[in-house]
């Protein structure tokens, strides 16, 4: 597959992120069963599930890190465990915790990461983004070793907008981050959207979740129970899925 990563969602493909009856697990233990998910451009698809639910090994199965023991992942089209690096220039991933190199400024982390991924952009271009992001000016040139989680989730998004990638996976994004952060992050999700990226996120804030997605998916013992979908202006009725599932997804 030879489809440009600038481009968001492959052509003909309707799905940047696609599971069909996929099975994993650890050695000879199954943790997932049967996944169907299929995320299109734009989506925002937040999975919500109970410690142990298996949202992390979905993350992997998309990232080619886990293999599929049965049915089909697809990112863009790629299958993950056959092409990971493929695969890989169709993704970003931003982990609960964003790694960086502690001794470059955010600028410098930006542009090297895109160097590794084969593209080059220029300082200003990159303090756009960073910008956009809502980095303020100052911390720009500043050594990321002292960011905050929210600021280094800010240099996190500005790499992947750069990257224009189809998919996105977020691995809980707003824990430990304070109601304006979360506000402040969910905004630049509903950025990336509109630039055709579709995300999956894994969660346990069902508020956020009923914040920003389109779809909510609950994930229990690795089978996914129920999907919602957001409809009229009260997108979710909250309250009805906090009571449903609060005692294992909030
Ligand atoms: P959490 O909310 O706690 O992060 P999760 O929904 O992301 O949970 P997973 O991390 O996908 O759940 O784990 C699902 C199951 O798989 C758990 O029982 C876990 O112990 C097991 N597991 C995860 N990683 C491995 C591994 N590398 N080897 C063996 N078992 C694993």
């Amino acid at each position: 597959m030879t489809t440009d990563p600038q481009q968001a969602g492959a052509p003909g493909s309707h799905f940047v992120l696609e599971a069909r009856g996929a099975a994993a697990g650890y050695g000879d233990k199954t943790i997932l069963h049967a996944l169907d998910l299929a995320i299109r451009p734009g989506e925002l698809y937040a999975l919500l599930g109970a410690n142990g639910a298996g949202k992390t090994t979905t993350l992997s199965l998309f990232l080619g890190f886990v293999a599929p023991a049965a049915g089909q992942v697809r990112v863009n089209g790629v299958d993950p465990a056959a092409q990971p690096a493929e695969a890989r220039r169709y993704l970003a991933y931003i982990p609960e915790n964003v790694a960086l190199y502690e001794h470059l400024t955010a600028r410098e982390n930006v542009a090297y990461l895109l160097e590794l991924a084969g593209q080059r952009e220029s300082r200003a271009a990159i303090g756009a983004a960073l910008g956009t992001a809502g980095l303020d000016a100052a911390a720009h040139d500043r050594r990321v070793a002292g960011f905050s989680k929210g600021m280094r989730q800010k240099v996190a998004i500005a790499l992947a907008s750069m990257r224009r990638v189809p998919a996105l996976l977020l691995d809980e994004p707003t824990s430990g981050l304070d109601p304006q952060a979360t506000a402040e992050f969910n905004r630049l999700l509903e950025q990336l959207r509109a630039q055709g990226t579709g995300i999956l996120m894994v969660t346990h804030d069902l508020l956020s979740a009923a914040d920003v997605a389109d779809r909510i998916g609950f994930l229990d013992g690795g089978r996914l129970r129920e999907e919602v979908g957001a409809s009229g202006a009260e997108r979710f009725d909250v309250r009805a899925l906090h009571r449903r599932y609060g005692g294992q997804a909030a």
